[in-house]
């Protein structure tokens, strides 16, 4: 469709595929971890012996998760057919909010579609296999990483690690309350796969994406398989839009 396309655009057409949760493909498959990036997959396998030598069985609860998947969560809460929490697992009711409070409440804890770092491939939910009995529900959340819970000394281990930038290249981009996304103890995220993924996301393509059309810079040379790709427009969209530049530097950390 394009013939015209040279090398350049075709790679950078990658990247923001990439960028936007679109591009499963050039991730690869892992046992039990499923797709991850290139670089990403054999530092985590280094941490994870090196967690073993000090007792830990470091473990990936979740990795890589598509645009799709992400909009279906995100559109769900928005339209209450999926309940939204707030820190303490209380279900919220939707007529004591505003449609912008009620945005900020899922904001907390799901990310747009679009913009969630686990569209990367590079970002991992962990947790200590060697904690806890295999039937464990894990439930990610602070009580379970606080230094009294089955995984604080995996945090600690981690924490001592990343804070000697010596943790084969994973840092926290939620360890702290920035007033966004609430800490997340457990997501790590391999950052020298991260900064051009991070530098492709601009309000102008996510705007696109949740009119729900494919942009131009994301399409694929097959244009017919674009129109299964995009789920359709974002739930509470007339919210989102004329704060985006702020919802991305509030949420989404580089
Ligand atoms: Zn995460």
């Amino acid at each position: 469709m394009h013939p015209k396309s040279s090398n350049t655009e075709v790679a950078s057409g990658l990247i923001y595929r990439r960028a936007f949760g679109f591009d499963a493909d050039s991730l690869i498959n892992t046992q039990p971890w499923g797709l991850l990036d290139a670089n990403t997959a054999p530092a985590f396998e280094r941490l994870r012996k090196r967690a073993a030598v000090s007792g830990f069985d470091l473990r990936i609860a979740s990795g890589f998760r598509s645009y799709q998947r992400q909009w279906h969560l995100f559109n769900g809460k928005a339209r209450c057919l999926r309940p939204v929490t707030d820190e303490h697992g209380n279900v919220l009711q939707r007529e004591h909010f505003t449609d912008e409070q009620w945005l900020h409440a899922i904001l907390r804890f799901s990310a747009l579609p679009g913009t969630s770092r686990h569209h990367w491939g590079t970002d991992l939910d962990v947790y200590d296999g060697a904690a806890v009995a295999a039937d464990y529900q894990l439930a990610l959340a602070p009580a379970e990483y606080a230094p009294d819970g089955p995984f604080g000394p995996l945090t600690e281990w981690l924490s001592e690690r990343i804070a000697a930038d010596d943790a084969e290249g994973f840092f926290r981009p939620y360890g702290r309350d920035l007033g966004g996304v609430a800490p997340e103890l457990w997501h790590i995220s391999y950052r020298p796969s991260t900064q051009h993924l991070r530098a492709a996301l601009t309000p102008e393509l996510l705007a696109e994406l949740w009119r729900g059309q494919m942009p131009r810079a994301l399409r694929q040379s097959d244009t017919s398989k674009d129109i299964d790709e995009i789920p359709g427009p974002l739930a509470l969209l007339d919210k989102v839009v004329p704060q985006l530049p702020a919802l991305l530097a509030r949420y989404v950390v580089a």
